[in-house]
């Protein structure tokens, strides 16, 4: 290869700038030029690609959100639009492209790989929601953040007596919520993977719990298992505790990434230059059993992962509802 092109698709998340990095200054060391791509497929199709050199990635190891920007661009399913996103990569002399996204994006990377663009992509998800790695980029960051939000909540919940509903990111996901859960020694965890919520069972632990002499009462709900308010209202209702319902929302996509997320995405960066210069292409960067690997892209989409049983089992008996 003598032109690598990179470019952030889909949800962003922190660490992709310590992955744009690497790309960078390893394919420079490499001899190989570097051209970055703003807004995902759409700046693709755009032609918003500009010559990177070392300089451009200084200072941002440190930075969540991603300085290439990130966007959805629905017209990239259709196949003229993906001969049309391969001719300008020709076009640019891009003869070698990593993808930083999530699976819809290694989609996209997959499309551009059938008409000729050797891609490789790395997993960019806060949600740990792809199914061949157990790391992506940006997944520590975003639990950390919600366990120090969660922790700040427990506090002030705990000198009021109250119940605190936090509802943390992850909609089909629950890593966020499960992970949070047994950090933060949560009494209720809701997520969609293992769906049994039901409010009376809640209602009768807290009543049970205050009776017990519980000082507080924490259910991490996953967005997307109702609504916390509503949930808040009928649970104070129906318990006489005091509820207040406290949603993170997107400060957990953002923020200075932990030493993981930089680290294991510098760590992808770098091999996605190297996968690229031995001619590899349709791949993506995984960490499996304590390894980068690498898998098809067909392969990576074809796989299922579920959430981890004995740790959600492990969660319920943490919680001390007995
Ligand atoms: P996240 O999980 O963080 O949302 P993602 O990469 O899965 O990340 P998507 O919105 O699904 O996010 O996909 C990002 C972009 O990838 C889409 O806007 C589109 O441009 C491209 N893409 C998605 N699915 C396909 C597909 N089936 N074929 C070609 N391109 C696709």
């Amino acid at each position: 290869v003598k032109t690598i092109g990179v470019l952030t698709s889909g949800g962003d998340a922190p660490g992709m700038n310590a992955a744009i990095r690497a790309v960078v200054r390893t394919a420079l060391a490499e001899g190989v030029n570097v051209k970055g791509i703003r807004r995902g497929y759409m700046g693709l199709l755009e032609e918003d690609i500009y010559d990177m050199d070392s300089k451009s990635v200084s200072d941002i190891i440190q930075r969540g959100g991603t300085i290439l920007y990130t966007a959805r661009c629905p017209e990239f399913m259709k196949p003229e639009y993906q001969e049309k996103g391969a001719e300008i990569c020709k076009k640019h002399g891009i003869d070698g492209l990593v993808v930083i996204g999530g699976d819809g994006s290694f989609r996209g990377a997959r499309d551009l790989a059938k008409r000729g663009v050797n891609t490789v992509c790395l997993p960019g998800t806060i949600d740990l929601d792809i199914a061949c790695t157990d790391y992506t980029i940006g997944f520590d960051t975003a639990v950390n953040t919600a366990m120090q939000t969660i922790d700040k909540v427990r506090d002030t919940s705990t000198s009021h007596e109250r119940c605190s509903i936090i509802e943390v990111m992850g909609r089909k996901a629950g890593y966020i919520a499960l992970w949070c859960g047994i950090a933060n020694g949560a009494e209720d965890i809701l997520i969609a993977e293992r769906y049994d919520y039901n409010e009376e069972v809640i209602i009768d632990k807290i009543k049970k719990g205050r009776k017990a002499g519980r000082k507080h009462y924490i259910i991490i709900n996953a967005e997307g298992i109702g609504d916390s308010y509503g949930m808040a209202e009928r649970i104070e209702k129906a318990t006489g505790m005091e509820t207040r319902a406290t949603i993170i929302g997107h400060a957990q996509r953002g923020g200075s990434p932990t030493v993981r997320d930089r680290v294991y995405a510098s760590a992808m960066g770098g091999m996605a230059v190297d996968l690229l210069i031995k001619g590899a292409t349709n791949r993506v960067i995984a960490y499996k059993n304590d390894k980068f690997v690498d898998y098809d892209i067909d392969e990576a989409l074809s796989m299922t992962k579920d959430i981890d049983q004995h740790l959600f089992d492990l969660a319920k008996k943490l919680a001390g509802n007995f």
